[in-house]
């Protein structure tokens, strides 16, 4: 079975609930979104009693914000990679490292924190979806935050969450123009790990703010760095 991806637009970021025999809602966007993303679900015909995980690609405000809400809502486990739980644990994206001067002007915008929550399942590189009917698995896609993780899915398209970008200001111009995202924790682990998500021949990237992009594109415009790592 080949499941649907549906995006979710919040207002900063982008969650998604991937459709299989049962749905595996990625991320959950900022605090107090929990609503948004509900309906979110209801629009697209998901009933919400269908979720049966809160699968985060990495533990920042505006990707794990209404998480504690939607836990309680729908009393379903939260799960994220080890790397970045302490994140979701304190209710904390930590510190933004900037990327470029206008990152800095950015995160001054930003409030890092946001309702702490017990993750329940700390997934791993190759964790599996298809005990929901989907045939995806975890890539751990460490550089934005040591945490991150892709969804790739067996027809080639993945999940990114914060990789990289598409487009300015989050998503506002040119959505579909790959470029990096305003802050990275460690950029040759980002570098390393976008050649990864290539080598593993992905084709289409779902992402938190933009996008989606094609793999050409991506492997245009990454590529002459991959040099430097
Ligand atoms: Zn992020
Ligand atoms: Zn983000």
């Amino acid at each position: 079975m080949i499941p649907a991806i549906f995006p979710i637009r919040l207002r900063i970021s982008t969650a998604y609930v991937i459709l299989g025999e049962r749905a595996v809602l990625v991320d959950t966007g900022s605090n107090g979104e929990e609503d948004r993303i509900l309906s979110g679900l209801r629009r697209y015909n998901v009933d919400p009693q269908r979720v049966a995980l809160l699968l985060h690609t990495h533990g920042h405000t505006d990707h794990a914000g209404s998480t504690r809400a939607l836990k309680e809502r729908l009393r379903v486990p939260a799960a994220i990679h080890a790397a970045d739980a302490p994140k979701m644990r304190a209710g904390d994206s930590g510190r933004l490292r900037p990327l470029r001067f206008s990152s800095r002007l950015i995160a001054l915008t930003i409030n890092p924190r946001f309702p702490p929550a017990e993750p329940d399942l700390l997934v791993e590189e190759g964790y599996s979806l298809s005990e929901f009917g989907i045939s995806a698995a975890v890539l751990h896609t460490p550089g934005h935050t040591p945490g991150s993780i892709s969804v790739l899915f067996d027809d080639g398209r993945a999940i990114a969450g914060d990789l990289m970008m598409g487009g300015s200001l989050g998503g506002a111009f040119h959505p579909d123009r790959p470029g990096y995202h305003y802050f990275a924790e460690d950029l040759a682990e980002l570098r390393r790990s976008i050649r990864k998500l290539l080598d593993r021949g992905v084709k289409t990237i779902y992402l938190g703010h933009g996008g989606p992009l094609e793999a050409g594109p991506v492997r245009e415009r990454f590529a002459p760095d991959f040099d430097a790592i």
